[in-house]
């Protein structure tokens, strides 16, 4: 009876997606601030714009988390997010195109090791 009622609730937190992969994009924490990148996690498919892993996707991917409130907390998700949709005083990432070109460079050429710090989400 628990059991069932946990998997509802999750099923419920997950039908909240809308499958746009806004938040698959690599994330960088540059002067305190969240940036979104252009670079795709590596099991994007930018095609379907679905995760190629999904239901592994914590285990191939360390970066990739469930959401929950601390992941809305860190404002690592996109504006369009139906997870941060109401929610109040939101912040969501800029672009890394508002970053200085010599700043995008020197992190496309070392993403595996960000300026300050990544996260990744689904
Ligand atoms: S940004 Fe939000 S709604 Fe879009 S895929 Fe990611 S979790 Fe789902």
């Amino acid at each position: 009876m628990v059991k069932s009622k946990l998997l509802r609730q999750r099923r419920q937190h997950e039908e909240r997606c809308k499958r746009c992969a806004g938040c698959c994009y690599e994330k960088i924490i540059y002067r305190g601030r969240v940036y979104i990148t252009d670079i795709p996690c590596q099991f994007l498919d930018l095609e379907t714009r679905l995760c190629r892993v999904y239901s592994r996707r914590c285990h191939e991917n360390p970066h990739c988390t469930v959401v929950d409130a601390a992941v809305i907390a860190a404002a690592v998700l996109p504006a369009q997010c139906a997870y941060v949709s109401g929610v109040r005083h939101y912040r969501p990432p800029r672009s890394w195109l508002e970053l200085p070109a010599r700043v995008r460079k020197k992190i496309t050429g070392a993403i595996t090791v960000p300026l300050e710090g990544s996260v990744r989400k689904k």
